[in-house]
């Protein structure tokens, strides 16, 4: 067997492993099913392309996307890789191509989309030439709970069998464990080798406040924060206009970002955040995907956030250059008062209600951590630490108060 760190020097030109990845390879190579939750931009794909390189035979890449089949197939082929897709976008020639390659051995990584493996002959075709290792990218497409669900994912286990029971790696970012619940359930017969690693952002400073005066506890926060570069989320659009009023008032440079501004306003605003330093960006949800701004030094929450990925998801466009930043969430009983009777008065099944409630008080507890919130944090995640000193329970220890009992009851109603 040829060294896997040969292949990642030689093929890929990485003069090292990232986090985690090594253990994946090895596992692979060891022919264990595996499940690796990693975050987005984590180097995942690395995960099932390295071991197909050591080994011999030919992996089949499940993937939901056109457009990230074609960038994978691109990137594999520049490093001399035969590589090749089937999808509904693909011309004769290039069906003709890939079909050949499949044939005569010499396809090394061919990626498809679930659609096509679910209604057509493929499947048996490939069980025919013989598939060695089946990577399920995106795997989090199989939940029904999850933001991105897609049917076609769910019959991916019955895929597998038919290709006789293959190996099979299953990829994805989303680490919530009612989601790894129905990934696990749906793909796999035995239980995988799991691999949850990467989620911690040292760098970002952690702290959450039950709200008492919520302007005032934000003035205090901004004013550590003076003259850097920050976002502020708000719940509602109106929210976002009258704190980005009182911001200025008070010498910020702030100014409010949210899907009811008509779309000029909103493209000038979010241009004027990228380029400027110390603007302040008083924003709904609707601000922040895409948005690559390393220095981005500080993330406050004016009020609870959708989830904890969600939380996780807004205070990660902090930091990105990897130096401090802080973060800030302000909680309040009517937040949680008002998710909870969102979830109870919704249309959704009673299953669909039962893991939206456990989402709830998940982030409740995360509020009210008894320990650090980093630790509970990567909890829910799935990864284990040791306490961080960087968040606030760890820095002031657990400041108890009056809402506590509150919220516990309201929870447990
Ligand atoms: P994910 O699927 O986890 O979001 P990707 O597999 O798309 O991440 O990888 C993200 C980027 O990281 C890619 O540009 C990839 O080439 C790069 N990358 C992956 N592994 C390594 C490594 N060991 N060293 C350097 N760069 C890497
Ligand atoms: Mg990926
Ligand atoms: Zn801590």
């Amino acid at each position: 067997m040829t060294d896997p760190l040969k292949i990642l020097h030689d093929v890929f030109g990485f003069s090292t492993f990232r986090d985690g990845q090594e253990d994946i390879v090895r596992s692979v190579l060891a022919g264990h099913d595996v499940l690796a939750v990693m975050p987005t931009g984590a180097g995942k794909s690395l995960c099932y392309q390295l071991p197909t390189l050591v080994r011999e035979g030919l992996t089949l890449v499940v993937s939901p996307l056109i457009a990230l089949m074609r960038d994978q197939v691109a990137a594999l082929r520049h490093f001399g890789v035969e590589a090749g897709s089937l999808n509904s976008a693909n011309d004769p020639d290039e069906n003709r191509r890939v079909a050949d390659a499949v044939r005569d051995g010499r396809m090394r990584l061919l990626y498809a989309s679930p659609e096509r493996l679910a209604n057509s002959n493929a499947t048996e075709w490939l069980a025919r030439s013989g598939v060695s290792l089946l990577a399920i990218d995106e795997a989090h497409c199989v939940s029904q709970w999850g933001h991105d669900f897609r049917p076609e994912y769910a019959l991916l286990g019955d895929v597998r069998r038919r290709l006789g029971g293959v190996q099979t790696i299953a990829l994805t970012a989303t680490a919530d464990v009612s989601t790894r619940g129905d990934i696990m359930h749906r793909l796999f017969e035995t239980e995988p080798r799991i691999f949850i690693h990467g989620f911690d952002r040292p760098n970002l400073r952690l702290a959450m406040q039950s709200k008492d005066q919520s302007k005032r506890q934000l003035f205090a926060f901004l004013d550590k924060h003076r003259r850097e570069s920050g976002i502020i989320y708000c719940a509602s659009r109106n929210a976002t206009e009258k704190l980005a009023d009182s911001l200025c008032q008070a010498g910020y440079r702030a100014m409010p970002y949210h899907a009811g501004m008509a779309q000029a306003d909103r493209a000038k605003n979010q241009d004027i955040f990228l380029q400027e330093d110390g603007v302040v960006m008083v924003a709904t949800v609707a601000f922040g995907m895409g948005i690559d701004k390393p220095d981005v030094r500080f993330v406050a929450h004016a009020a609870l956030p959708k989830s904890i990925e969600a939380y996780y998801q807004e205070i990660g466009r902090a930091g990105r250059d990897g130096e401090a930043a802080d973060t800030l969430t302000l909680y309040g009983l009517d937040d949680m008062r008002l998710r909870r009777s969102q979830i109870e008065d919704s249309d959704a099944s009673e299953e669909q209600k039962r893991v939206e409630r456990q989402r709830l008080n998940a982030l409740v507890a995360l509020c009210e951590a008894p320990r650090c919130r980093r630790q509970t944090l990567l909890a829910y995640f799935g990864e284990t630490t040791e306490p961080c000193g960087n968040c606030d329970l760890c820095i002031d220890g657990v400041v108890l108060f009056d809402g506590t009992i509150e919220a516990q009851k309201l929870l447990s109603a």
